[in-house]
C-alpha cells in the first residue's frame, strides 16, 4: 500500500495551537488507496495548546518566529522533519494542511522583519523538507480541489 504523510490536525488529531483540530472527511475519503502516516511538529515540538508563529524572511531565509516572544524556533522543526522522513523512507505522497507555518506547501503568509505581509505563497519548514526531498507535495485545499469530481 502506497504511503501519505498527512498532517494530523487533517485527520482529527486536536494538535492545533488552540486545541482544535481541521478535520476534513472528504480528503480522508480520497486518500482511502494509502496509508496514512500522520504527524505534527509544532505539537511534538512545542506541546498543544501554544503560541502561534508565523514565517518571517531574514537575509534571503525562511524562519518561523514564535509570535510570543520573536524567537526564531526554526530548527526544532527542521529537526523533526528530518527525522520524521529518515523513520518514513517510503513515503511517496505529502500533503500538508494549507496556510500553516510548518506544514504548507506553497500557501504560508511569509513576512519581513517589521511584520509587512510580503507574500502568500510560502513554504513551511515541514513542508520544505519534504519538497527538498523530491516528495510528490499538496497543499490539501489544493489536492482536494483537484482530486474531487
Ligand atoms: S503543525 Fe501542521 S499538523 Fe500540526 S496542527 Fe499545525 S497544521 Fe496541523
Amino acid at each position: 500500500m502506497k504511503k501519505v504523510a498527512l498532517s494530523a490536525c487533517l485527520l482529527g488529531c486536536t494538535c492545533r495551537y488552540d486545541s482544535d483540530d481541521n478535520f476534513n472527511e472528504n480528503l480522508l475519503n480520497l486518500l482511502n488507496s494509502y496509508e496514512i502516516i500522520p504527524f505534527c511538529p509544532e505539537d511534538h515540538c512545542f506541546g498543544t495548546p501554544r503560541p502561534t508563529m508565523d514565517l518571517v524572511e531574514v537575509d534571503k531565509k525562511t524562519l518561523a518566529i514564535s509570535n510570543a516572544n520573536q524567537e526564531n524556533i526554526s530548527d526544532p522543526i527542521s529537526v523533526y522533519a528530518k527525522d520524521f522522513f529518515i523513520k518514513n523512507p517510503e513515503i511517496e505522497l505529502f500533503i500538508g494542511k494549507d496556510r500553516s507555518p510548518s506544514c504548507a506547501v506553497k500557501s504560508g503568509k511569509v513576512y519581513d522583519v517589521e511584520k509587512n505581509l510580503l507574500h502568500k505563497k510560502g513554504t513551511g519548514l515541514m513542508s520544505k523538507v519534504a519538497l527538498d526531498l523530491g516528495i510528490e507535495s499538496w497543499d490539501a485545499e489544493v489536492y482536494e480541489a483537484s482530486h474531487t469530481s
